[in-house]
């Protein structure tokens, strides 16, 4: 803490999306989910104002009660065409989703299988659930079978996966996953909060895969390529509608505010008319990936725009992200156990919004932080 290398829970004095200030330094910010740079777009900010002075700060109760407005109902609309589904329910986090839809959809006597990577969130919903939590290896299809093929025949059994590993940046091999969980009759879920607005041209990666029918249950959140706050489920009519009146995340908390609905309204409004955003943040993150490999840092599995930069020793990754703070980028350090033991990362993360310039100054400090710390090579003086 005294060296200055504590990273976590420190404020941006502000933070305009593409940059910020840190400690009174102009940094780069490769930190953020802000995956399309919609969170200061002028329509959606425009949107997000107009509700703010229409129903006001706050709905003040569930959507249960009182909380539910028309709005939230528009939005359940566009979000279930968006991905292709009959129905979807919003929640005020994508963490309430997850933690609603999976306890109320699994119960004791049911097997929950986990990628081992599967987000904190989803976790959580499974201990909620009071089913049992079996796990396997990070996107490994044999050791799935295995765990399918020990677990009693007569259980209900629901495999949960992640379109988009939030930390390796790697994508789900959902053809295969699919077709494993429908030979041992198990459902599937999948985590696509870092999926939807960026793979599949922004409807996720069901539609990446072309998967959207084999999968029964999606979630994702508002709190990524959507530049607002909030999270949803997307699946049958039926199962929504049974998540809807089981779902306690969903049922004892206050629905999520107008401005915040409406934000999401109108970044669904350009994602599906202005394809540009999705493919320029796949142009940013392409021309980041190669050139940090080039330089020679190890991008682990990354094929999307967020991309882990594995230092591998925890102390040397934080001297390594207090350096590149000194050299005016801003990046989120994780170590065990968000990580394997010696596989600590600086977790990158890129926007559409982002200029040659922003991505020229990263490079370059990672290039200065790499040699003077000794993470990558010199580079040859011929
Ligand atoms: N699932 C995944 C994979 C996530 O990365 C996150 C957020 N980091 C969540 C769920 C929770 O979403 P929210 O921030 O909307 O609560």
């Amino acid at each position: 803490m005294a060296m200055g290398i504590y990273p976590y829970f420190r404020a941006l004095s502000d933070s305009e999306g593409v940059t910020a200030t840190f400690e009174g330094k102009d940094v780069v910010m490769l930190g953020s989910n802000n995956y399309l740079g919609l969170t200061t777009d002028p329509r959606v900010r425009k949107a997000s104002e107009e509700a703010l002075h229409r129903f006001g700060t706050s709905v003040t109760g569930s959507r249960f009660l009182n909380g539910t407005l028309e709005l939230h109902l528009e939005l359940e609309r566009r979000l279930a065409k968006f991905v292709g589904k009959e129905a979807a329910l919003v929640f005020s986090t994508g963490y309430q989703a997850n933690l609603g839809a999976i306890s109320a959809i699994a119960g004791k006597g049911d097997i929950i299988i986990l990628d081992k990577d599967a987000h904190a969130s989803i976790v959580d919903g499974v201990m909620l659930s009071r089913g049992e939590m079996k796990r396997f290896k990070h996107n490994d299809l044999e050791d799935l079978e295995r765990v399918l093929s020990k677990s009693p025949e007569e259980a209900g059994k629901l495999v949960i996966v992640d379109g988009v590993y939030s930390m390796g940046g790697d994508i789900a091999p959902l053809p295969e996953i699919a077709e494993i969980c429908k030979r041992h009759g198990a459902r599937l879920m999948v985590d696509d909060a870092h999926g939807v607005g960026v793979t599949g041209q922004g409807r996720g990666t069901m539609a990446h895969f072309g998967l959207t029918d084999e999968i029964d249950l999606m979630m994702g959140t508002f709190s990524k390529s959507f530049a607002s706050i909030g999270g949803f489920v997307a699946g049958s009519a039926d199962i929504i509608h049974f998540i809807q009146h089981h779902a306690r995340s969903l049922i004892f908390s206050a629905a999520l505010p107008a401005p915040n609905a409406a934000a999401v309204l109108a970044a669904l409004d350009i994602i599906e008319t202005e394809p540009d955003h999705v493919a320029r943040v796949w142009k940013n993150a392409d021309y980041m990936r190669e050139h940090l490999k080039e330089l020679g840092y190890n991008t682990g599995n990354s094929n999307t725009p967020i991309i882990p930069v594995i230092i591998g020793e925890k102390y040397k990754t934080a001297l390594t992200w207090r350096a590149l703070i000194e050299a005016g980028v801003y990046t989120n350090p994780v170590i065990p156990p968000a990580t394997p033991p010696n596989g600590s990362l600086l977790r990158t993360s890129y926007t559409a919004t982002q200029t040659q310039d922003h991505l020229d100054r990263a490079l370059a400090a990672f290039k200065k932080v790499g040699v003077d710390l000794d993470l990558i090579p010199t580079a040859d003086p011929a």
